[in-house]
């Protein structure tokens, strides 16, 4: 084989998933992953988003999970499935696997992966140190399970974005507020890509969304699975799929130059018949990105980093639970209190929905976020 092959299999319809990913995992050659993952942990890395239901085409569909977490299990992997939601942190992760279905379809495989973080030098310009999930870290191998959908901020979320999960609690708030124009935010994703790369990726492109996704685009069928252990390779078939211009994506074209998968479409050996996704619509908000990145700064991401916890000692009955919970070592001890270290907090809300006596209150924006449930209202 030359070039960097990626296989892709058509499937109308979840209800042929099981069909199109046996003719996958041939095309694909994934016996010879397999072999690898015995006897190894492997973290199977989907897209929840938030709590959004899998007919939304916002996040992973449940289905293509249950069938990569059986096939991994049938190969003697040892699985975990997880992703850190959006950027509401520990109890946003529990909810949004519930409401996509990812916490079912995961078969006693799903973890909560905010719980265990650890603080990892980055190298970039736009900042030195970020909070991956050990998961993320401890893993042999990844299973990156990306969804076909545009995005406003970076036009696609495929196998590059979709690794922006394994940062937790406020860090993707911190990428959002140090890299604010959409060639900065590429060029971090790459940065936070280039932590882990996935070993494997596999993109539910049957039903997507184009238009203004991640979350509020056009839901649409495309029909397709696509697998490659390059993650690059899949996004730049998807781009050209899509009739977009590989170069014009910012992630796409800092991920080429810095030799990351193929340099230029013609580098991908494609295994499978595709043809042109119809009338494929790309954000409009792009256009706009200058001032939207301002606005959702200014109003989102700086006052999620500046919002603090306020401990009330009337009801905290010292149990120590928080102080046992806290992820990041934030939390310390203090005159029978716990007391919490801005400077190490991740924001990740452990220590309040942890607290049985609600000892802890919520003050600035988070407040409003957490009792909206997310950013967004959970889907009813
Ligand atoms: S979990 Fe609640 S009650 Fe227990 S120490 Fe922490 S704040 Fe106090
Ligand atoms: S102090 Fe609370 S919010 Fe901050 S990192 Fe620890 S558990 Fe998370």
């Amino acid at each position: 084989m030359s070039g960097f092959p990626v296989a892709l299999t058509k499937c109308d319809g979840y209800s042929l998933l099981n069909q199109a990913f046996e003719e996958l995992k041939e095309k694909a050659q994934l016996k010879e992953f397999e072999k690898k993952v015995s006897g190894k942990k492997v973290l199977v890395k989907p897209n929840f988003l938030g709590p959004f239901r899998p007919e939304l085409a916002v996040t992973t569909y449940p289905e293509l999970v249950r069938i990569v977490v059986r096939w991994l299990k049938s190969a003697n992997a040892e699985v975990l499935v997880g992703d850190n939601a959006g950027i509401g942190g520990y109890g946003y992760n529990e909810r949004s696997a519930k409401k996509t279905g990812i916490l079912e379809a995961s078969e006693g495989a799903f973890q909560n992966i905010a719980k265990e973080v650890v603080e990892k030098q980055v190298d970039s310009r736009f900042f030195k140190k970020l909070i991956v999930s050990k998961a993320v870290l401890s893993a042999d191998y990844i299973v990156n399970l990306p969804k076909l959908k545009t995005h406003s901020l970076a036009f696609f979320t495929l196998g590059i974005k979709n690794m922006f999960g394994i940062l937790a609690g406020a860090s993707k708030s911190q990428v959002h507020n140090s890299a604010q124009r959409i060639e900065e935010f590429g060029e971090a994703l790459v940065d936070i890509y280039q932590i882990r790369p996935p070993d494997l990726t596999i993109l539910d492109g049957i039903i997507g969304m184009d238009g203004n996704g991640p979350s509020f685009g056009r839901v649409r069928p495309i029909g397709y699975l696509v697998a490659s252990e390059n993650a690059l390779a899949v996004d730049l078939l998807v781009a050209k799929m899509a009739g977009a211009e590989p170069k014009l994506i910012p992630h796409l074209k800092f991920a080429m130059e810095r030799g990351l998968g193929p340099k230029k479409s013609e580098e991908i050996e494609v295994i499978g018949e595709f043809k042109p996704i119809p009338g494929f619509r790309f954000p409009t908000t792009l256009a706009r990105n200058r001032f939207a990145s301002f606005f959702i700064n200014r109003f989102i991401y700086k006052p999620i980093i500046n919002s603090k916890l306020v401990l009330n000692p009337n009801k905290c009955n010292s149990c120590k639970n928080c102080y046992n919970a806290c992820p990041s070592g934030a939390m310390n001890w203090k005159n029978d209190y716990p007391e919490i270290d801005y400077k190490i907090c991740i924001r990740c809300m452990c220590c309040f929905e942890l607290c049985e006596q609600g000892a802890w209150e919520i003050a600035g924006f988070l407040k409003r976020m957490v009792s909206r449930g997310g950013l967004r209202r959970e889907e009813k």
